[in-house]
């Protein structure tokens, strides 16, 4: 998957810094594309020196350099970069610069979408403490979204469940859906599996998670097995596909960057998926 970077390292703890030139400053358009230069599969972004005049607000660092994010909408369009799809960057470059992108994304949209207060309408300032916003007027804190999904890998005997959405991505998908409130991750799996397929199931097992997509979420993966009747009653306004697909004709997504493909390879391929 996408942040399986070891050894580098993404490290996401927020503090007030100051841009040097040694930092790098990632810039967005208002689409969410992203300004970078493409160099035989790896990223450039633009760097501190650049950013002097911007309004920024410090990110994460990867390793030993830092990135910024700026929240100016002009400017610094430079030779050689251009905005790019986080879709279009991803299957192209290096994992480490997409992980870097998404995560990028995933802050710009928030910040994007929270520059007033919703109780008060005030504007909102960064917090000098913790990654958030407050509202000097009313006190409001408004922390980052995050939206938890789930990913459902159902197995019966020697199949998995593999399911084609009716819009968008195009290859083979497991079940997929968001968590409501006051629901359990384990109760989404449960729901979404009847909605979209009326299939019952038991023994959900957690697998591993997913931090980034391009619906400021977190995807949690799961297996469970079908209980009783596996008759699938797909549900047509989400899927265009669905059906137990034997092991060996599980047909693979054309690279292993995201969960729901390592769920189905690591089925196919008879790994140990509960650990
Ligand atoms: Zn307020």
């Amino acid at each position: 998957m996408i942040q399986d970077i070891y050894p580098s390292k993404l490290d996401i703890t927020y503090h007030l810094a100051e841009i040097t030139d040694d930092d790098i400053v990632l810039k967005f358009d208002s689409d969410g594309r992203i300004l970078v230069r493409e160099d035989a599969g790896r990223l450039s972004f633009t760097n501190g020196s650049e950013g002097k005049d911007l309004q920024l607000v410090y990110l994460f660092s990867m390793d030993d350099r830092r990135y910024f994010l700026s929240l100016d909408t002009t400017g610094t369009d430079k030779d050689g970069y251009t905005y790019k799809d986080l879709r279009e960057i991803r299957d192209t470059s290096l994992p480490k610069d997409v992980f870097i992108a998404f995560t990028a994304y995933h802050l710009w949209r928030w910040y994007t979408d929270n520059r007033f207060c919703g109780r008060c309408a005030d504007r909102l300032v960064f917090h000098e403490k913790e990654r958030a916003l407050r509202c000097p007027k009313c006190r409001n804190i408004i922390y980052p979204r995050i939206n938890p999904a789930v990913i459902v890998g159902v197995i019966k005997d020697d199949c998995l469940l593999i399911t084609k959405y009716r819009s968008g991505y195009a290859h083979s998908a497991l079940i997929a859906g968001f968590t409501e409130i006051g629901e359990t991750l384990e109760e989404t799996v449960h729901r979404e599996v009847m909605e979209e397929t009326g299939i019952r199931v038991k023994n959900v097992r957690y697998y591993k998670s997913q931090p980034w997509g391009m619906a400021q979420d977190i995807l949690v993966g799961f297996f469970c097995e079908a209980d009783g009747d596996d008759e699938i009653k797909m549900d047509e306004d989400e899927l265009k596909y669905a059906a137990w697909v034997r092991r060996e004709d599980i047909e693979l997504q054309p690279n292993n960057l995201s969960l729901t493909n390592e769920m189905m390879k690591v089925f196919k391929e008879k790994e140990k998926i509960y650990v």
